[in-house]
């Protein structure tokens, strides 16, 4: 590895001082699972890496008027253990339950995996599903936008050099909603997905009020399946119609053939995950 000077800020306004000060030398680091490993392989050097650790703004989950708020240095397991996440917004609990090991759940933070928008990880299609914003700030102000507009390819992101993310936001749905996240994982447990699905429905007497679905693992960047949620809302949630909203989704999504399986096998599993998704909720 080659050799970098560390800053250890204690506030977001530090951060990004340092941050413009070393300009396109200068990293963020959260958790390090991933940066350490671009660093390692020499896919980036950074001179200066200004670690969020001692950010204090930047840490903890709670909830209030009805709005959960994590702060980006949250570490997935914390999610994942989290007896507010778990009560109020079991879709996220379970979904970070679900990424690779607890060594890496204990490490990684919400805001690393945002920001390195691998699109193959497994928390962006629960977080566009629940209807998410992100937190960012920046020299010249602070935004909040939607998760689902966060992502613009592959590992990349609308933020802005020397932006850094600082929170995730979500609204308690109005009524309890019916969840599931299924993750395809045919080698390893641990793996990353081979296509994952989320899906989030808010059903009364059997007939569908909204629906909100996304894909991981199937394309550059997250994907929202417009079509089948225009397709089940409104309507009565009969099996066929399950079909025929997941039959919608290999039109659009973009996966590549990698040691996972071929774009096409892909294309054919995320119709049927959507669809198993769409039934386990329901069931
Ligand atoms: C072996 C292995 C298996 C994994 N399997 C999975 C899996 O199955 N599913 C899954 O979802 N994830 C998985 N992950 C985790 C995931 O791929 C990322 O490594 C992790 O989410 C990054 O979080 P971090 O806090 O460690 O980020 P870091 O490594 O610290 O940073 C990642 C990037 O984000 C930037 N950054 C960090 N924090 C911020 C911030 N607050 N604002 C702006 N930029 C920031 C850094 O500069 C860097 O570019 C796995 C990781 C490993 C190592």
């Amino acid at each position: 590895m080659i050799p970098f000077e560390l800053h250890v800020p204690t506030s977001v306004d530090e951060a990004l001082d340092l941050l413009e000060r070393f300009g396109e030398d200068a990293r963020p680091i959260a958790g390090g699972t991933a940066l350490v490993l671009l660093m390692q392989q020499r896919l980036v050097r950074p001179e200066h890496l200004v670690s969020l650790g001692q950010v204090r703004e930047l840490q903890g989950i709670e909830a209030g008027n009805g709005t959960l708020r994590i702060g980006a240095l949250s570490p997935h397991r914390s999610i994942e253990t989290s007896g507010v996440v778990r009560s109020g917004w079991p879709l996220l609990a379970e979904t970070y339950r679900r990424v690779a090991t607890v060594r890496i759940r204990n490490v990684a933070t919400i805001g690393g995996g945002l920001a390195h928008a691998d699109p193959n990880q497994d928390p962006p299609a629960a977080l566009i599903a629940l209807d998410a914003r992100v937190g960012i700030a920046g020299k010249h102000g602070r935004r909040e936008l939607p998760v689902e507009e966060l992502f613009t390819g592959y590992y990349e992101t609308c933020l802005e050099p020397g932006e850094i993310v600082t929170h995730v936001s979500i609204s308690r749905p109005p009524r309890p909603i019916r969840y599931a996240y299924l993750k395809f994982l045919p080698r390893t447990a641990d793996d990353y997905a081979t296509v994952a699905v989320a899906v989030a429905l808010d059903v009364d007497d059997g007939r569908c009020r909204d629906a909100r679905i996304a894909l991981n693992a199937a394309g550059p960047t997250p994907i929202r399946a417009h079509a089948a949620e225009d397709l089940l809302k409104g309507q009565a949630l009969q099996p066929e119609l399950l079909r025929s909203a997941a039959a919608t989704v290999p039109a659009i999504v973009d996966p590549i053939s990698d040691s996972r399986g071929s774009a096409n096998y892909k294309r054919r599993m995320a119709e049927v995950f959507t669809r198993r998704a769409l039934e386990q909720a329901l069931a």
